[in-house]
């Protein structure tokens, strides 16, 4: 599986690899995360 970018909807903490972290380590929230394409994730990152 190749590895994807995640973007936590509560705190928009992105996340990269094969699945989103169940528990967010930024904002503790549980399910929190969903996939978002590379160009999102590059803005969200300031790159
Ligand atoms: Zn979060």
């Amino acid at each position: 599986m190749a590895k994807e970018f995640w973007k936590c909807n509560v705190c928009g903490d992105v996340h990269f690899g094969k699945s989103g972290p169940e528990i967010c380590p930024t904002c503790k929230n549980k399910d929190a995360y969903e996939g978002i394409d590379k160009e999102t994730a590059k803005k969200k990152m300031g790159l």
